[in-house]
Parts: structure tokens; C-alpha cells; sequence
């Protein structure tokens, strides 16, 4: 199953395409080149675009006194909920520490203490002081920047910008030997063309885009996981999404990525109340607006679902410095006419981060010979059914560098891809709906009756077909496969563990320690299987 697109135009080789130009991407690309072979790295907009430059917070790895991998392996654990695939988590800490050398060694700037030592700071979840920062609050953005400047200094790397990946190329017996791409503006390698490789890593990063309010950039469309998916590889824990509480509201038809109003703005004072000016997290919790993110994502939602309004409202006008202390806050909140200073700001709970993804193992590796995924596309296994902060840019570090390990040991000759007729695209004026639709009923709560009611608006929007071959139709396509997963995997998941919160099945369930896998077999048909933990 592929999603409609023209015949090729043009084509281009390499041993390896990487398919991203986020931290995992730039990772394994950087990696595989310096084992000697090339690499043709693809992504659908400008190079730093991703979720990469927007991370605030840092990258987690046991460097501090006293700290020990083994402590940041039990921290892992425990917000995986039961749900961590222990070897992948004792991978991410082991060799997390070398990983983040080695980004160091490539360029990378951390923030130092006044002694001159890597500063380290303490994020929710972790015991210990072990999250390493630049620029303050712009980690992602130096993360970025240095490996980007590395890739752009390597003329064995191609990279192709605005080259958005459609499909997979499979040889008759399945393995991956390339992909089909959408190219705008690339001189000679312009429109829909194929490019032939040995193995083919998917770094397409999150999948946000699904939900109608996420911290995500609009690239963030889950391409990878849906290509996997018609490619017959399996995805793992996809139900387990985690949404921030607070993400400043615009309106319902504005899409995109929506601001964060950090935590620290509740740290610092600011109130949620509802529509009738109540402050309803005081009965709800000890710490009130500062208890844990699901927690607060959930009353936000009830709340919204109560008052039937799209928001909440964040009162921060005792802040009287709020200008000073959070000025890209501040701006953000400006910008769409609010004045934190003497308004309530609109907010929201908001898509964040997807724990879940293509399944692979401990190197890379999917379930269909000669593709690999990493970075937030994958699941590894690590995060279990809920991510402890800045783990995620640790996994495309450490497991960019395993992928790279395993195709320069393993990679096969090339092989020639089969012929395949392609037919499904979806018409992007379906966008909206969906992304609602998911919001409602698949969001931070999810019932019987919800996912149900989701699933049926889903099936009607799915006959909305088109055969105008666009970036939005092959976003949108892939957006629709994805909302199926996460919703046919939170039906089936019928207890509420880590981000997944089902109000039918309030309860942590012993016996639904299992992950549950989906596939799509050619005729577009769905299998689903419980796997024990390991
Ligand atoms: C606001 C925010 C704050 C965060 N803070 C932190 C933090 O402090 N610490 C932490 O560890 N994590 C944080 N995260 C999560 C972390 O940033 C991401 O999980 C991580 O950067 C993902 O990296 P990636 O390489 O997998 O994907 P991305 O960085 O998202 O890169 C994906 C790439 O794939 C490209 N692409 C997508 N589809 C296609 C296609 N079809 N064809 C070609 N190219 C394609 C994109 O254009 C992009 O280049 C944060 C996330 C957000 C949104």
C-alpha cells in the first residue's frame, strides 16, 4: 500500500538515504559518513527545521558527582510506568554519557558553572542534577546548530532541502532499497523522484500535527511512521502521547505550532481558573497547579469539557516582572493581543511528545529488512508509556550512533525495487476535522465512547479521497493513518498507565503490562498483538 504520487521525474543514488535533519538524523548521517560510505540526507523543509531546535530544557545523561547511569536507569523506569523495555533503557544511560561527549567533541557549547564544569540542572522525575543546557532555555537550537554546521562541513553528505519522503522503495521479497520523493526547487531534482540506497533510516521526528493543539512545528507530521506503516513494518506504544497542560490557545481554526507557557509560570505564582473565574486545581491536588503535567493536563481537560470551552485561562497578573522574567513568553502572548500583565491568558493542554512509534531494536533496526528508524519516530522501548524529561534528544544521540554501527557492519548490496501501483491520498481539506476530532476524543482523556465516536468520524473522513497530488494531501494521508493507530491501540489498552488516561479505566491494570503492536498488511488490513515486557 503507497500513497498516490506521479512517476518519477528523476533519480539519485547513495549507499544510505537518511530521511531528517533533527538531532537523530544529522546524528546517524554524521556517523555512517565517517565509517566511509555516502549519504543522501532528505527533509521536507528548510534543514533545521524540526523539533530538535525548540527543545528548552536539555539532554539527560549521568555526568555529574556521584550520579551513575544505573540511578538514571531507575528514574527512566519509574515514569515508564512499567512499560520501559529495560536492555533499550540501560542502552539510552550506559552509552548517553559518551554520546553527549562525542556531541561536544562535534561542536556543541553547554552552559558552564562559575568553575568552569558543565552545569548541570534538575528537571521533574530526575533524583539527580544530571540535565545539561545551552543558551539557558536553548538547548535544542545548539544542539542544531553544531550538528548541522558538522553535516554542511562533509561533502560526502548530499543533503536535498524541501524534499519531502512519500514512500518507501521495497524489492520483491520486501526488503527497502530507496524512497520515492517530492522535490520543490532543486534544480535538476525537482518534482516526484526516486533515489536508490542499501538501507534507508526514517528521522522524521513527532507526530503533533495529529492533534489540533500541539507544541510541535507543522513539519511534525508523523510521515515516518505512517510510510512505515504502508511498508508492513510494525509500530509499538503508540497510544502513549504526552501533552503539555499549558500551551497558550489561539482559536480553533489556527493551526500550527501553538507557544509553551512553561511551568515556571505557574512556579512563579500564575493561577488556573476556569470559566467562571474558579481556581479548580487547589481541590484537585496538593501541589495544585504544580502537581504532575498529566495530572494537570487532565483537570485543565475536564474542566474545558464542563464549561464546553476550548480553554482555561491562566491568571499571571500578580507577576509584576512577568515581562523581564519570561520575555518570549511575554512576546508570544503579546503577539496574539493578550497582556499577561493585565489579562488571563488562553491555554490548553497540548500533543507534546509521542513515546511510541516504529518498532525497532536495539540497533535500529524495524521489522522490514533495510529500514531502520530513529529519534521520536522509533520506539525503542525506553520511554515506555511515559518519557522522562530530555531523554528524547539522548535517544537520537545514542541510537544514531548504534544505527550508524549497525549498516556499516551489516549493509547489504543494492537490490531493485519492485513495482507498485500506488492509490490512497486524502484531501487536505480533512486537516481540521481530524486534528478536532483527535483532540476530543483521543486526547488527554479517552473513553470507550470517545475513541468509538473518533473512530467514526475518522471512517467518514477517510472517504474524502483526492487525486491532486500535494505536500498537504501527503501530509494530511498521513496524518489519517496515524489518528487509526493511536486510536485503535487506545481502545484496545483498557486501563490507564503513564499518558494514557482513559476515564472508563481509571486504574493502573497489573495485567496490561504488555505493549501492544500494530501493523498494516498490503491490503490495507490491521493486526494488532500484545507483546510482553522485557
Ligand atoms: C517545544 C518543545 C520542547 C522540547 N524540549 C525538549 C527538551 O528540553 N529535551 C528533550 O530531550 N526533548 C525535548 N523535546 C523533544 C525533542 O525536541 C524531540 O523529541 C527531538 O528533537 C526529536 O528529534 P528528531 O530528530 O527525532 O526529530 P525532529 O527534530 O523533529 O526532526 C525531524 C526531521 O524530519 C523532517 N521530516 C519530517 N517528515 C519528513 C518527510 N516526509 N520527508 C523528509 N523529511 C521529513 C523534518 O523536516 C525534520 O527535519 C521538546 C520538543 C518540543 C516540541
Amino acid at each position: 500500500m503507497k500513497l498516490l504520487a506521479g512517476k518519477p521525474g528523476w533519480t539519485a543514488q547513495a549507499d544510505v538515504i537518511v530521511i531528517g535533519s533533527g538531532v537523530a538524523g544529522l546524528t546517524t548521517a554524521l556517523n555512517i559518513r565517517a565509517g566511509g560510505l555516502s549519504v543522501l540526507l532528505v527533509t521536507k523543509a528548510k534543514i533545521d527545521e524540526g523539533s530538535t531546535k525548540w527543545a528548552q530544557g536539555g539532554i539527560a545523561a549521568a555526568l555529574g558527582p556521584g550520579d551513575t547511569p544505573d540511578q538514571h536507569k531507575k528514574d527512566t523506569l519509574i515514569a515508564g510506568a512499567g512499560l520501559c523495555d529495560t536492555a533499550a533503557v540501560d542502552v539510552l544511560v550506559t552509552e548517553g554519557p559518551e554520546a553527549v561527549r562525542k556531541l561536544i567533541a562535534r561542536g556543541a557549547v553547554f552552559d558552564k558553572s562559575e568553575t568552569g564544569e558543565i552545569a548541570l540542572t534538575r528537571e521533574g522525575g530526575h533524583l539527580r542534577n544530571r540535565i545539561l543546557h545551552a543558551g539557558g532555555d536553548a538547548t535544542g537550537a545548539e544542539v542544531s546548530r553544531a550538528l548541522l554546521a558538522a553535516v554542511q562541513g562533509d561533502s560526502g553528505i548530499q543533503v536535498i532541502e524541501n524534499a519531502l519522503a512519500i514512500d518507501v522503495l521495497q524489492s520483491a521479497d520486501g526488503t527497502v532499497c530507496g524512497v520515492t520523493l517530492h522535490v520543490i526547487g532543486a534544480g535538476s531534482k525537482d518534482g516526484v523522484g526516486r533515489a536508490l540506497s542499501r538501507a534507508v533510516v526514517i528521522a522524521t521526528g513527532g507526530l503533533g500535527q495529529v492533534y489540533s493543539q500541539t507544541t510541535n512545528p507543522s513539519v511534525s507530521t508523523g510521515d515516518g511512521v505512517a510510510l512505515a506503516l504502508r511498508a508492513g513494518a510494525e509500530v509499538a506504544d503508540v497510544e502513549f502521547i504526552q501533552f503539555h497542560p499549558t500551551v497558550l490557545w489561539r482559536d480553533t481554526n489556527v493551526g500550527g505550532q501553538q507557544p509553551l507557557i512553561s511551568e515556571a509560570v505557574r512556579g512563579e505564582g500564575a493561577l488556573l481558573v476556569n470559566d467562571k473565574g474558579e481556581r479548580f486545581m487547589l481541590e484537585k491536588h496538593p501541589q495544585a497547579e504544580l502537581a504532575p503535567r498529566d495530572v494537570v493536563a487532565k483537570e485543565i481537560f475536564t474542566q474545558m469539557k464542563e464549561s464546553n470551552s476550548p480553554h482555561v485561562w491562566l491568571d499571571a497578573t500578580c507577576n509584576k516582572d512577568f515581562a523581564t522574567r519570561f520575555p518570549t513568553i511575554y512576546a508570544s502572548c503579546m503577539e496574539n493581543g493578550i497582556d499577561p500583565l493585565t489579562q488571563m491568558i488562553p491555554v490548553a493542554p497540548a500533543s507534546h511528545y509521542a513515546s511510541g512509534g516504529v518498532k525497532v531494536d536495539l540497533n535500529g533496526r524495524t521489522t522490514i529488512p533495510g529500514l531502520y528508524a530513529c529519534g521520536e519516530t522509533a520506539c525503542t522501548g525506553a520511554h515506555g508509556a511515559n518519557r522522562l524529561a530530555s531523554n528524547s534528544l539522548l535517544e537520537g544521540l545514542v541510537f544514531g550512533a548504534r544505527i550508524a554501527a549497525d549498516i556499516l557492519e551489516n549493509i547489504p548490496a543494492q537490490v531493485q525495487p519492485r513495482e507498485e501501483s500506488s492509490t490512497f491520498l486524502l484531501s487536505p481539506a480533512i486537516q481540521l476535522p481530524l486534528q478536532l476530532a483527535m483532540s476530543q476524543g483521543a486526547g488527554v482523556m479517552r473513553s470507550e465512547s470517545s475513541l468509538d465516536e473518533t473512530l467514526r468520524t475518522l471512517e467518514q473522513l477517510s472517504t474524502r479521497t483526492t487525486t491532486e497530488q500535494n505536500i498537504a494531501a501527503w501530509e494530511v494521508s498521513n496524518l489519517y493513518l496515524l489518528a487509526v493507530a493511536i486510536v485503535r491501540s487506545a481502545k484496545e489498552r483498557k486501563e490507564s498507565r503513564g499518558s494514557h488516561r482513559r476515564s472508563d479505566f481509571p486504574d493502573q491494570v497489573p495485567t496490561w503490562q504488555k505493549r501492544i503492536i500494530q501493523r498494516l498488511d498490503s491490503a490495507g488490513h490491521w493486526h494488532t498483538t500484545q507483546e510482553e515486557v522485557k
